[in-house]
C-alpha cells in the first residue's frame, strides 16, 4: 500500500533527497519525493509516497537529530490507534498490549545521542489520530 506521508515542521537543512529518501525507508520504503519539497518550495512540510506493510504498525514519529519528528499520513481512513495497523479501527483490535510504541530512531544528519537509548521507554505510545491528514484540511495543493 502506497500512502503520501508528510513530515511537518522538518528542518531546512534535512531537504535532501538523499535524507528525505532514508526517512522514508524508516516509514517503509520511499517510492518518491515530492517534486516540491525537493525544490524546497514547500517548507511547512517535507511530502514523500511510501510504501507501507499493512501487517506492520504506521510509524508515528522518528527521532531525528535530538527531538520527535512527527510522521503524518494523507487520506487514510481506517487506523487502529491502539496497535497502529492500517485496516481497522481502535475497537476491533485484537492486540492487547502493543509490544511497540512505533517510535523509530533516525541516524541521519549527525553522530547518535547517547539519550536515544532512553527515549522509547520515556515516552507514552505515540499513536493518535494527529497521524491522518487530509489533504482537503490541508494547504498543500500535491500533484496534478
Ligand atoms: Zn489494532
Amino acid at each position: 500500500m502506497i500512502v503520501w506521508v508528510r513530515l511537518p515542521t522538518l528542518k531546512v537543512h534535512f531537504y535532501h533527497r538523499e535524507v528525505l529518501t532514508s526517512l522514508g525507508n524508516l516509514i517503509g520504503r520511499t517510492i518518491k519525493l515530492d517534486y516540491h519539497t525537493i525544490n524546497q518550495q514547500r517548507r511547512k512540510f517535507a511530502r514523500l509516497a511510501v510504501e507501507i506493510d499493512m501487517t506492520k504498525h504506521l510509524v508515528p514519529r522518528i527521532f531525528l537529530d535530538d527531538h520527535w519528528q512527527k510522521v503524518e499520513y494523507e487520506n487514510l481512513l481506517t487506523v487502529c490507534f491502539e496497535c497502529g495497523k492500517v485496516g481497522h479501527s481502535s475497537g476491533g483490535c485484537s492486540t492487547v498490549h502493543p509490544a511497540t510504541t512505533g517510535d523509530q530512531l533516525a541516524n541521519v544528519g549527525g553522530p547518535v545521542p547517547a539519550k536515544q537509548a532512553t527515549v522509547e521507554e520515556a515516552t507514552p505510545a505515540g499513536f493518535g489520530p494527529w497521524m491522518l491528514v487530509s489533504k482537503k484540511a490541508g494547504d498543500f495543493l500535491g500533484i496534478r
